[in-house]
């Protein structure tokens, strides 16, 4: 329903500025807005536009207050009772209105959860393109579109893709990927607010309950060391090492795709394309072959460690010491050197 059509011969040169669509929790901004404002500065800059972001919701106002010092021309802070808690239909709806009604010339969404239920269907909804899950994010500079990069056919290439016909050009944006904008107290954004006419009848769905899902909080995005395990652990239980190696280290835990599906671990430590985008000082790859769509997600670590018993695994072309040899013999060798190091500081 409300599917627009896309082709339609539209004028380019109406669609104006950058916008980035805000994420809140209870509240909370989620860390992918400052990202996406970061980036949304330099396409802006590049463009000589304004940086827009958009932030739907209620009683947001010590948020909007906060955001005001992220580098954003303006804020349109869409507050509405019904946009408490997020719903498809009703943000799908305001978000969608406004951009017709102030036509953007660029929307980028974080590819969080919310995002990539919320960005295909507002592209349906307005009638453009939508590129999803975007690593990299350009103008180019001989007509000033947006290039949009991102890895394709199953990693092992990467494809830039551009809207060349319609408008807004919309992205989403993987979270982790692009430097988050700096807190600036000198600078503040100029505030629209925004009462969208909402009812009951334009949500379909109803929110009964939210239920905290408790478990240990996985933060590879900003972790300083992370260590990794893969299917060469060839069991659950090996993890049990790399968790006492990350611990010695005051690292988090890490894994290939390979080790969260034979059920060893839980997907929120998975690192790679299909999992996090991680950026440590350390990255100590144990028991991993190294294939493109993990390095994808952790090549640009500033030092890499590989643990591999094969001297020919990939993971060594990208690694800045490669040890060739048996994880568990290495693994307990390193915790014994490192308990060591720790007896004679105490001491
Ligand atoms: C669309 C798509 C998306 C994907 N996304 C991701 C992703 O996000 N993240 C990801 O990781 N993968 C991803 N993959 C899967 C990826 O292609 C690989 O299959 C996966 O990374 C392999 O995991 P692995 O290195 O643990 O296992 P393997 O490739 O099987 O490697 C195991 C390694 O362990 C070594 N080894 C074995 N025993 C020992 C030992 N005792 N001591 C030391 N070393 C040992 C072996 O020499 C080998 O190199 C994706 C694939 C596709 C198609």
């Amino acid at each position: 329903m409300n599917r627009a059509k896309v082709n339609q011969n539209i004028d380019l040169d109406c669609y104006n500025n950058v916008w980035v669509i805000g994420e809140q929790v209870n509240g909370e901004i989620h860390p992918v807005t400052v990202e996406l404002l970061g980036e949304g500065r330099k396409l802006a800059n590049s463009i000589q536009k304004d940086l827009y972001v958009v932030l739907a919701g209620c009683n947001l106002n010590s948020s909007i207050e906060k955001l005001q010092h992220f580098g954003a021309d303006k804020i349109f802070y869409l507050n509405h009772p019904l946009l408490k808690d997020y719903s498809t239909d009703a943000y799908v709806k305001v978000i969608s209105e406004l951009i017709l009604n102030r036509k953007p010339e660029i929307v980028l969404i974080g590819a969080t959860s919310l995002g990539r239920d919320l960005g295909p269907r507002l592209a349906a909804r307005i009638g453009t393109g939508l590129t999803a899950d975007c690593t990299k994010l350009e103008i180019d500079p001989t007509d000033g579109k947006l290039l949009q990069t991102r890895p394709a056919f199953g990693g092992n290439l990467m494809a830039t893709i551009i809207c060349p016909k319609n408008r807004p050009q919309m992205s989403t944006v993987r979270p982790g990927v692009m430097e988050k904008a700096k807190y600036n107290e000198n600078h503040t954004s100029e505030l629209e607010v925004i009462h969208p006419i909402l009812n009951e009848s334009d949500i379909k769905t109803k929110l009964i309950r939210k239920e905290k899902f408790e478990k240990k909080r996985v933060n590879l995005i900003d972790a300083k060391i992370i260590v990794s395990g893969g299917r060469g652990l060839k069991q659950k239980e090996g993890f049990r090492l790399i968790e006492q190696l990350a611990a010695a280290l005051k690292g988090e835990v890490g894994s290939s795709r390979a080790a969260v599906d034979s059920g060893w671990i839980e997907h929120s430590h998975q690192v790679g394309q299909t999992g996090t985008t991680v950026h440590p000082d350390l990255y100590i790859a144990c028991g991993i072959s190294g294939a493109i769509q993990h390095q994808a997600g952790m090549h640009e670590s500033k030092y890499i460690i590989a643990i591999n018993k094969d001297p020919n695994a990939p993971i060594f072309d990208i690694c800045d010491y490669g040890i060739v040899g048996d994880l568990y013999e290495v693994i307990p060798a390193l915790l014994s050197s490192l308990h060591e190091k720790d007896f004679l500081e105490f001491n």
